[in-house]
């Protein structure tokens, strides 16, 4: 149980949802998919034989024999992080599908985002209130640097919620699965977006402009010029600018080198 609990294992068992998850993926006989956390196979069950491909990554050697009992999947048993998504399937881009295990679920979904060109497209199913981090409006008080990254890359499609009533061991609250398509007109790399909002949001209730004088060693001669451009406020936080927003702040900074 402790280890159950360590690991975020919270099994699907409720048949409808299950299928209702399964629609939702609507799995193509051409799909190669990789499925994080596939556990005791509920969703794989109903994936695998719809699809050309499924590898199913689960980090819990004791789950790997049962796995192994099912048809068209290739069981990979290890920590999803530590994968190297272009290593596994190079010819063709991956879907991803998981019930995810909460307590890496926000690094899960920064990893995806750092290997987007690997990937096709995602559903996953988070906790309601990591969702709503996820889908939270600029300004609103759940925006973060999980929101930002996440609508800045994908199109987010805010799915169903599902009952903490489903799981085994049930959850303490109700999840959401969502579907995420990544944006094809970004233009800023990965690395270099989330380094400048890891900044932006260092002291969350400070003002941005401070945040980035202090975090990127620029003077206000600098900086100044480019919020009055951008009709940015002097005492804006972080929490104020949209992805889009930041995505020209951080082209501005760069010109301006
Ligand atoms: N897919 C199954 C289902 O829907 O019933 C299980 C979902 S359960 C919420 C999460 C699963 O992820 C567990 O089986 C757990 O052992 C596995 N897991 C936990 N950490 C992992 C990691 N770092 N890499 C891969 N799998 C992991």
């Amino acid at each position: 149980m402790v280890r159950a609990a360590r690991l975020g294992q919270n099994f699907l068992l409720d048949k409808n949802v299950i299928q209702k998850i399964a629609n939702y993926f609507s799995p193509k006989s051409e799909d190669v998919v990789l499925e994080i956390g596939a556990g005791r196979g509920a969703l794989t069950r109903i994936i695998a034989p719809q699809v050309a491909k499924l590898l199913a990554v689960e980090i819990d050697g004791a789950l790997i024999p049962e796995l192994q009992q099912i048809s068209n999947i290739e069981v990979i048993n290890n920590d999803f992080l530590e994968l190297d998504l272009g290593s596994i399937n190079p010819d063709k881009k991956i879907r991803i599908l998981g019930n995810l295990p909460y307590y890496i679920s926000t690094a899960i979904l920064t990893r995806l985002i750092h290997q987007k060109n690997w990937i096709e497209d995602m559903v996953l199913m988070y906790q309601e209130e990591v969702a709503q981090r996820i889908l939270a409006p600029t300004s609103g008080s759940e925006y973060s640097l999980l929101s930002v990254m996440s609508q800045y890359y994908c199109e987010i499609d805010k799915g169903f919620r599902v009952s903490k009533n489903c799981f085994k061991p049930m959850p303490e609250i109700e999840s959401r699965v969502m579907h995420f398509r990544f944006k094809p007109d970004v233009k800023i790399e990965v690395n270099d977006y989330v380094s400048v909002l890891q900044k932006a949001f260092s002291q969350r209730r400070k003002k941005l402009r401070n945040n980035l004088m202090r975090e990127l060693d620029l003077d206000a001669d600098r900086l100044d010029p480019i919020f009055k451009d951008m009709n940015i406020l002097e005492n804006v936080r972080a929490e104020n600018l949209t992805p889009i927003q930041f995505e020209e702040l951080i082209l501005r900074l760069a010109t301006a080198d």
